[in-house]
């Protein structure tokens, strides 16, 4: 065999998963279709003012281990001020503290609600249910609350989204990296064993372990650990031979992929009377809600985010036009001199980008066992990581915390059944 491990992607899973084998004593390759690492964090310099165009918080940050790598590699992090702040903006104006105070009713509404239903049913009554479910009871505006919720914080429509799923996720304190989420994660990765630009594409069960096939050529690995997205699995961009069993395939099907989105606009200096850290969530955006941060770490960048349907709109005009009307939304508060300070735009669009096939896993209504499913492979020796298999004693799925946990875990598993000889 080429190498006890064979490891697919480099994102936070695979990087994490790399780094642990060293440690057991494993050897390891990572095969990473793109030219860089970090997957799904990454941070973007190329506007000149860098932005993570996908993860940025790191999140319950008193229990997540990218705390200890930041610390380990000397990167400054920081606490984030939180998500409550953001003023509620409809027809270029503040709406007032009035609609805050309802919304924050309405949360608290929902939690007593689910509260009452489990004291009356049992935890199971969560199972079948949607987001959208769980906030039935409330206002109207309270449902559309919980729907900008569900959107901009797990990246789809709340009918979409399994609500037993939802409350097994993980809360606590976010911190922020002002070099960048993505500057983090892709130090942690320096002297691996990366393969870059290396897409796999066919993993075969051979004697003694596995065969994995890449454009570049085959190597022969005793383990390997999947840690593509699911979204990617679902698009069956990877073919296995013999095929993924029913019960992996059954998990996938109980998945899909959120589109959380987000746009930078970098300026040339003009702060349209905008004070750092005054953020806003626009109410009325055409497409959907979409919170602006304004002007992170005092930089001249203003950075958009929207998700769900709204975020797939965006990406379906292409870049130009998304850009384009994220600053028309913009220009509706900040005025229409934004234009002339316009220094130019990215869209993050993962949704679109066969490499990821969205933002983040979710669970569909019913599909309880989806993540806990897929981590069990039912193939020795082949192991499914990614941030979509953390559930469970890790309610960390979604996030690069998770993917990295899951990593982690495959390693471990696949050090024992390496060592206990059931590999010749
Ligand atoms: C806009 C956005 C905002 C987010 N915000 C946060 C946040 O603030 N905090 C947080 O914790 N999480 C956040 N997340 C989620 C977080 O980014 C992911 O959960 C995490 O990065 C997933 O890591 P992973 O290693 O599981 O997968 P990935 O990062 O997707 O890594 C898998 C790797 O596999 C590669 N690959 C794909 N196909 C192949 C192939 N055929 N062969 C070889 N390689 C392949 C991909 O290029 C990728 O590098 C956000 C995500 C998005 C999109």
């Amino acid at each position: 065999m080429d190498t006890d491990l064979a490891i697919i992607g480099a994102g936070a899973s695979g990087i994490t998963a790399a780094r642990m084998a060293g440690a057991l004593g494993l050897t390891s390759l990572v095969l990473e279709a793109s030219p860089r690492v970090g997957g799904r964090v990454y941070t973007d310099q190329t506007l000149g003012l860098p932005f993570d165009a996908g993860a940025a918080y790191i999140h319950f940050s008193n229990r997540n281990p990218w705390m200890r790598e930041a610390r380990r590699l000397g990167i400054e992090t920081r606490l984030w001020r939180g998500f409550t702040h953001f003023q509620m903006m409809a027809d270029g104006k503040p709406l007032g503290m009035a609609s805050g105070e309802r919304r924050s009713k309405a949360f608290e509404a929902f939690w007593a609600h689910l509260d009452v239903l489990e004291q009356a049913q049992g935890e199971t009554v969560f199972d079948q249910m949607s987001m959208a479910d769980g906030a039935r009871p409330l206002t109207p505006e309270g449902q559309a609350a919980l729907g900008d919720m569900s959107r901009l914080g797990l990246g789809d429509q709340p009918e979409r989204i399994s609500l037993a799923d939802y409350l097994e996720q993980w809360h606590g304190p976010d911190h922020v990296v002002p070099v960048g989420y993505g500057t983090l994660v892709a130090a942690s990765a320096h002297a691996l064993p990366v393969r870059l630009s290396t897409p796999v594409t066919d993993v075969e069960t051979i004697k003694g372990g596995f065969k994995v096939q890449t454009p570049k050529g085959a190597l022969t690995a005793r383990a390997v650990i999947v840690t593509v997205s699911v979204g990617v699995l679902k698009a069956e961009r990877i073919r296995f031979k013999p095929s993924l069993p029913n019960t992996v395939l059954r998990a996938l099907d109980g998945f899909s992929m959120g589109a959380l989105t987000k746009v930078a606009l970098a300026f040339d200096g003009g702060r349209f009377g905008i004070g750092v850290g005054e953020d806003k969530i626009v109410m009325d955006a055409p497409l959907g809600s979409m919170t602006f941060e304004m002007w992170p770490y005092d930089r001249n960048l203003v950075l958009a985010v929207t998700g769900g349907d709204a975020g797939r709109a965006l990406i379906e005009m292409g870049e130009r036009q998304a850009v384009q009307e994220v600053l028309r939304i913009f220009s509706a508060f900040a005025g229409p001199e934004a234009h002339r300070h316009f220094q130019g735009g990215r869209l993050a669009g993962w949704w679109g980008d066969p490499l990821f096939e969205g933002g983040y896993s979710y669970a569909k209504p019913g599909a309880v066992s989806a993540r806990q499913d897929l981590h069990e492979s039912g193939v020795d020796g082949l192991y499914f990581a990614g941030e979509a298999t953390c559930g469970g004693r890790f309610g960390a799925s979604m996030t690069v915390a998770g993917a990295s946990y899951a990593g982690w875990d495959a390693v471990n598993r696949a050090a024992r059944f390496i060592q206990s000889g059931a590999v010749s």
